[in-house]
């Protein structure tokens, strides 16, 4: 007996029974709460094709009948050339059925399913509701939070699922007359649009005094002469506040740098329109893309007249156009404004006005719609005409990642990142969700916010993991989280989980090694030490350390991570011994704070070895003079370094690649002699970035081209922190094409920490795999 579904109506008999065609069709990825059925229903009346759609757990389910094949054949071209903007297709099946006469097309109610349902991160404001809210006659003109089923607030409204208004932060607000109609006609653009709103039924804006919690009159229109007289404003967004102020005055930035605690690291821009950026940068067609796209994320774009105190010492300004009808609204009359996340420093992005960021401002722009999960601005620059993500969070969470089909298990995993720029990630069913960038875990504040999101997640996905993964080291909040879960929890190692990241990312089937350059700051190695300039021949379920970068002691530890002149003194001694050459820029620092720290190397006193990649680039960027003697943010001495080097430079210094060690060894003592040689002969640092940047590209290709003659090995993966250096990038890249070697880099990860909780879900997919199949 066929088994009957109870969702599908019995269709009437009808005349024509027999005579037609039917095709049933599902679609699989995030075609829900993307406007998705109604786009079905708009192109179902076009070619009068009868039958119905409803939304089931992993996708949208349809079933259509013509008497002209042709038109169904129309509809599955439409069905990918016309798709709604938000939506992303994983896969279509389509087969025939049998003709069963339906006289309508219908959009059917959907029964809640035990699957993996995915939601659609936050969209940019679309066209239509942009045009809307520019028109006098329309109701919705200058109605701030003004959105459709093709844009407006996703992920961070919602609170469960399946996705409808009330389990959104919209629940609180009663439609009113004219937007329940809208958002019950099928044939509108608002159809089952959740968070619609209009200024009678929706949320407001209120403008209020920071330091005396009064309210002021005419909140738009005040803020925006408010930031025209250099005040300080945090303005609600949709992940979170803003830190809002003109940028050309020079005092207000000078303010806001005061308050937010942070004297060089950059700050993000918002533009009015795509004029107004290229005054100021140089804008590809590339990196055009990407600042239109839905998505709006800051994109950071090499500089073409600078702005003083924005982004000091590096030669890049990161950029976003608008997202929010508000954001148009201020924008439309601004121009141009700094727009940072309102997060005091080491917490995260403050989501509610009782978050102190009363203390970091002159007034509150903000509304009564609540946030539910905090998302920050997404990062991103353009590298080969694709995105290298700085940061990924929102416009982009939580797009789901399909595991490939020999990697998947029926078991429910958690994994929870490292400790630095941490995401988590869940896996279920064939997908991976990654969470947004949570920031650096050692912080209290973000450690709760790590808590925050796993609760969130898990509910909003129904995922109860079977089991965790975590890092190697054994003092991390989240492996300490793991040990105290009471689940089983693997734990894999920090670069080996960098690679995993983007095997998965590119689909690459199981059993295939690749060359895996894994070069960071730091993580914990397979022998406690701290690791970071790693060559890996590795595929999912093996990984051999076959190269690394030459030890040297990192002297204080941690410390030397914010004090580049520690690892300059570290390679200096290294490469010259006791008769150390003199330097200018380490005659800045105290005499005797470097004769300590030359003792603690000499003794091996708090100097754990490190074959670290960033504290490498940190040492070359001190002896150039190019880095502070303290940094303020992680990268900053190699992000000077990038700035600076010069393009035209070919040459590079010499390096040793030791065969006979195991691992390889890769020795920049050469180098560092011929920089000092450089020094002294007085050559500029653009020259000197240059060539260490085009040293460590060669170093890379030595190795590749090693391990191609000796393992086979065709393609390198090339992941870590230190990859968010496009001219390393780029350069390697091309050394390693040009030896017939592919390459592949995360494109929707970010290459830093980000991407280890996702790696750490490809490690635990293949382990399981090979238990089972060894059980
Ligand atoms: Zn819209
Ligand atoms: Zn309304």
């Amino acid at each position: 007996m066929k088994k009957k579904n109870h969702n599908t109506p019995s269709p009437p008999r009808a005349p024509c029974q027999g005579q037609g065609h039917a095709l049933r069709i599902t679609v699989s990825g995030v075609v829900q709460g993307v406007g998705f059925r109604p786009f079905v229903y708009r192109i179902a009346q076009k070619l009068r094709l009868r039958g119905w759609v409803k939304n089931i757990g992993y996708g949208v389910s349809l079933h259509l009948e013509s008497e002209n094949q042709a038109n169904l054949r129309r509809f599955l071209k439409s069905l990918e050339q016309e798709k709604p903007p938000l939506a992303l297709i994983e896969k279509v099946e389509a087969g025939p059925t049998p003709f069963r006469g339906f006289r309508h097309f219908r959009i059917l109610k959907s029964r809640q399913e035990e699957s993996f349902v995915f939601i659609s991160p936050d969209i940019s404001t679309c066209r239509s509701c942009f045009d809307e809210t520019s028109d006098p006659a329309e109701r919705r003109y200058r109605y701030p939070f003004t959105n459709c089923t093709d844009c407006g607030p996703r992920y961070t409204i919602v609170k469960s699922l399946p996705y409808d208004r009330a389990r959104t932060t919209m629940a609180g607000f009663a439609m009113c007359p004219d937007c329940r109609r809208e958002y019950e006609n099928p044939l509108d653009r608002r159809y089952h649009a959740q968070p619609i709103a209009c200024p009678v039924c929706g949320p407001r804006l209120s403008l209020v005094d920071a330091k005396t919690g009064k309210k002021l009159d005419e909140g738009l229109k005040t803020a925006v002469a408010m930031i025209r007289k250099g005040k300080i404003l945090a303005i609600k967004g949709l992940g979170g506040f803003h830190l809002v102020c003109d940028p050309l005055n020079r005092d207000a930035v000078a303010r806001l740098r005061r308050l937010k605690q942070r004297q060089t690291k950059p700050l993000a821009l918002m533009a009015r329109d795509m004029e107004t950026i290229a005054k100021y940068a140089a804008v590809s067609p590339a990196e055009k893309r990407e600042l239109l796209s839905a998505r709006r994320p800051i994109v950071l774009l090499k500089k073409k007249r600078d702005i003083p105190q924005i982004a000091p010492n590096l030669d890049e300004m990161g950029f976003m156009l608008p997202y929010t009808p508000l954001h148009h609204l201020l924008l439309g009359e601004l121009g141009l404004i700094v727009a940072t996340s309102s997060n005091r420093k080491d917490a995260p992005i403050a989501k509610d006005e009782k978050e102190g960021i009363a203390e970091l401002c002159d007034y509150i722009l903000t509304h009564n719609r609540p946030i539910q999960s905090r998302a920050d601005d997404s990062v991103l620059k353009v590298a080969g005409e694709k995105p290298l993500f700085v940061r990924r969070a929102r416009g982009y969470v939580p797009y789901p990642q399909r595991v490939p089909p020999e990697l998947q298990v029926p078991q429910q995993i958690m994994a929870l990142g490292g400790e630095l720029k941490d995401t988590i990630s869940l896996y279920k069913n064939g997908y991976i969700v990654t969470s947004q960038f949570l920031g650096d875990l050692d912080e209290y504040q973000n450690f709760l916010y790590f808590e925050e999101t796993i609760r969130h997640l898990q509910r909003l996905f129904s995922v109860k993991p079977d089991l965790l993964v975590c890092d190697l080291h054994p003092g991390f909040h989240t492996t300490r989280y793991a040990r105290k879960s009471g689940l089983p929890f693997f734990q894999v190692q920090h670069h080996y989980a960098h690679v995993l990241a983007v095997l998965l990312e590119h689909g690459l089937p199981p059993g295939e090694k690749v060359l895996g350059v894994s070069l960071d700051g730091y993580g914990y190695g397979l022998d406690g030490a701290p690791w970071g300039g790693e060559f890996f021949l590795a595929d999912y379920d093996s990984c051999a350390r076959i190269a690394r970068f030459r030890e040297v002691p990192l002297p204080g530890g941690d410390q030397a991570a914010r004090q580049p002149w520690r690892m300059a003194l570290a390679y200096l001694r290294d490469a010259f011994g006791v008769s150390l050459p003199r330097i200018r820029s380490l005659e800045g620092i105290d005499g005797e704070k470097r004769r300590q720290v030359l003792r603690m190397i000499e003794a091996g006193v708090r100097s754990p070895l490190t074959s670290s990649c960033g504290r490498l680039f940190d040492a070359v960027s001190f002896l150039a003079g190019v880095a502070p003697a303290e940094v303020e943010f992680e990268a900053e001495a190699p992000m000077r370094l990038e700035a600076l080097a010069q393009r035209k430079i070919r040459s590079a210094y010499p390096f040793s690649l030791e065969p006979g060690s195991s691992p390889w060894e890769i020795s920049f003592v050469p180098a560092i002699r011929r920089i000092v040689r450089d020094l002294a002969r007085h050559v500029p640092a653009g020259v000197i970035a240059a060539r260490f940047h085009n040293t460590l590209a060669r170093a890379i290709a030595a190795v590749a081209e090693k391990a191609a003659a000796e393992f086979g090995v065709r393609t390198a993966v090339l992941t870590g922190g230190v990859f968010l250096n496009r001219k390393l990038l780029l350069s390697a890249s091309t050394l390693l094409e040009e030896k017939g070697l592919s390459v592949l880099r995360p494109v929707r990860y970010s290459p830093n920490d980000e991407s280890i909780s996702p790696g750490q879900v490809a490690y635990a997919l293949a382990r399981l795999k090979k238990e089972r199949f060894s059980a």
